[in-house]
């Protein structure tokens, strides 16, 4: 293995949410742990280029005139057991379809046998679909949950996981008591913690506020602290839900239950936020929690639409989520497609209910950044990934614009290719995908 790998092409990567640089004739040098260690835009020549540098040991990636690297997506918010039955139920609403599809399929993850099966089909979906991030929900057992975090190692993903936490008004063959609850969760942090891998981080995950009792919240806010590790749930998701908690919980609205159980930090995102008071947005603020927002699902569930806009302008962290399989896509390019009718319904909204018509739907840029360097930050990982700077690891999409879903017609501007991509590229116009320097999934 060379000491350095250099990549020589275009790149495309947000520097911010307003702005994404297009790097024409960019040179990335990796070194030998995944490191991005040198970045140089407008090399003629990349021999020259090379004469000048002190990298000797190289190997040298050219990308043809169609093909540019982008960051890998980070998908903030997906149910790795839900992915078995991806695209049923959508008739459903969320408190329905948790009875009905949810708690039965999650179940059967008490079988580690099942869980293998099933962990490597999804974990090697999410790759091949360009997600060399994910923050996933596995289920409430332990064995299973370990397996989950066995496969993600071995497929090379960088992800968050979390082991779900239910205790209370969840069927008899689905729920676990506070005590065991408890105790597996620690169990399962130490496993992770011990695993020889910087790529995988255990996040405290209660499933929402209606399956936990205040002990449980209490003990994994308790449990975040003492291990330092991030949490995730679900807020403000259907209105039946947010009426079911504030009831069960006395509460006047839905994010204080979670901040009252010390739940909310600048380490927690929340999936969702679809109905949320100002007040509940301002709390999300003073607190520096993030928002996982899952288009596809709002809509497939008809839970609501989710206006960004209002967590974006109070500087709230976004990133985008597939919520597999509330969502029924596992491909982070349908996030962004689904970001962005929910983003164009509410420009209709505020136009019909002729509140602003000045509304600003989501832009391209936008929605690049949320589903890149966005959902970096809502991971706390904006140091690490999210895009192509100098120090951060590569965490890497090789797009090929021909050979997949595109056509390409002649006279495109390299911005209108890569609106091409996301708006109708698909995972065969993956060529390869690469994390922490190390290639992952290649287009077959
Ligand atoms: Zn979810």
């Amino acid at each position: 293995m060379a000491a350095h790998t250099i990549y020589y092409g275009t790149i495309i990567h947000s520097v911010s949410i307003e702005q994404v640089d297009i790097i024409q004739n960019g040179v990335l040098v990796v070194d030998a742990t995944g490191i991005i260690v040198h970045v140089e835009r407008d090399v003629a020549d990349i021999k020259e280029f090379l004469d000048k540098q002190p990298y000797r040991d190289v190997e040298i990636h050219s990308l043809g005139a169609e093909q540019f690297l982008m960051p890998g997506f980070v998908d903030t918010h997906a149910h790795a057991p839900q992915y078995m039955f991806a695209g049923s139920g959508m008739d459903c609403q969320l408190l329905d379809w948790l009875e009905k599809y949810v708690f039965p399929c999650e179940s059967a993850f008490e079988s580690t046998d099942h869980a293998l099966e099933a962990y490597q089909k999804v974990v090697a979906r999410f790759l091949s679909n360009g997600t060399t991030t994910c923050s996933w929900f596995a289920t409430i057992h332990l064995e299973a949950c370990k397996k989950l975090v066995d496969i993600v190692h071995q497929l090379g993903q960088r992800a968050f996981v979390g082991k779900v936490n239910m205790d209370q008004n969840a069927p008899e063959f689905y729920i676990e008591s506070t005590q065991s609850s408890l105790k597996d969760t620690r169990a399962f942090i130490e496993y992770v913690q011990s695993k020889e891998t910087t790529l995988i981080t255990p996040v405290v995950t209660p499933r929402f506020a209606i399956t936990c009792s205040s002990a449980l919240m209490n003990g994994l806010s308790q449990l975040a602290k003492e291990y330092r590790v991030p949490i995730q749930t679900h807020l403000c998701e259907n209105h039946d839900e947010i009426d079911f908690t504030c009831e069960l919980f006395k509460s006047k609205d839905y994010t204080s239950v979670y901040d009252n159980h010390h739940l909310l930090n600048e380490r927690s995102y929340m999936a969702h936020c679809v109905h949320m008071s100002d007040e509940e947005i301002d709390l999300l603020a003073q607190r520096k929690t993030g928002v996982a927002h899952c288009a596809n699902s709002n809509f497939s569930l008809h839970s609501g639409v989710c206006d960004v806009r209002r967590f974006l302008a109070k500087g709230i962290k976004v990133g985008l989520g597939t919520d597999v399989a509330g969502g029924f896509s596992p491909s982070m390019l349908d996030a962004i497609r689904s970001t962005f009718f929910a983003s164009k319904t509410q420009k209709i909204i505020h136009r019909d209910n002729g509140k602003n018509n000045d509304y600003v739907p989501l832009k391209t840029n936008e929605l690049l950044f949320l589903a890149t360097l966005g959902g970096a930050q809502v991971l706390g990982l904006q140091d690490q990934i999210g895009n192509f700077e100098k120090g951060k690891s590569f965490d890497a999409l090789w797009v090929d614009l021909e050979g997949g879903s595109i056509d390409l017609m002649g006279g495109e501007s390299m911005d209108q290719k890569l609106e091409k991509f996301l708006f109708n590229g698909n995972d065969q116009n993956l060529k390869h995908v690469y994390v922490q320097g190390g290639k992952v999934s290649s287009r077959k």
